[in-house]
């Protein structure tokens, strides 16, 4: 199971619909958080520029680990959008993932925006080429963690930039 704040949810899918409405392609990042809940989503380059494949740009990547480390946020999810097809891992996706199994083994989160105007969010978990589907819950802003909220906003106040 994937736990996501749904304000984290909705910012996701508006990322991806971004880059397909002004690129066409498809947009890539994680849902990053602690204790189990994704509490926010940041976006990487997609390095693929592609409508069919991501690859997060390397060093926009390091940075955005390196910052993690920093708020001691845990990558639970690498999450990208498939601008025209059902949200499914590709045979692409699906390699990948199992190529990295033992640097990541958090979720994998598919967007299709196959149908405008209907986003479509599903979890997987890859391993050994295998494919399976993980319940998404949303969890409310007032969610179970209002300590940790309250950091996070502070943290997010100090990260603005990356948005
Ligand atoms: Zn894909």
């Amino acid at each position: 199971m994937l736990k996501i704040k749904s304000s984290i949810l909705q910012k996701m899918i508006q990322y991806c619909e971004k880059e397909k409405q002004e690129a066409g392609n498809e947009a890539c990042g994680y849902l990053v958080g602690r204790d189990g809940v994704v509490t926010e989503a940041y976006l990487v380059e997609n390095a693929h520029r592609s409508p069919t494949s991501y690859h997060m740009q390397p060093v926009a990547q390091l940075v955005l680990q390196k910052t993690l480390r920093e708020l001691k946020l845990e990558e639970m999810a690498i999450y990208h959008s498939h601008v025209a097809t059902q949200a499914y891992p590709s045979r692409r996706d699906i390699d990948n993932a199992t190529a990295v199994q033992d640097l990541f083994d958090g979720h994998y989160v598919l967007v299709s925006l196959q149908e405008p105007g209907r986003p479509i969010v599903k979890a997987f978990k890859i391993r050994d080429g295998n494919v399976q589907e993980e319940e998404i819950q949303e969890v409310s802003p007032e969610g179970r963690h209002p300590r940790g909220s309250e950091d996070q906003r502070r943290e997010d106040s100090r990260f603005r930039g990356n948005d």
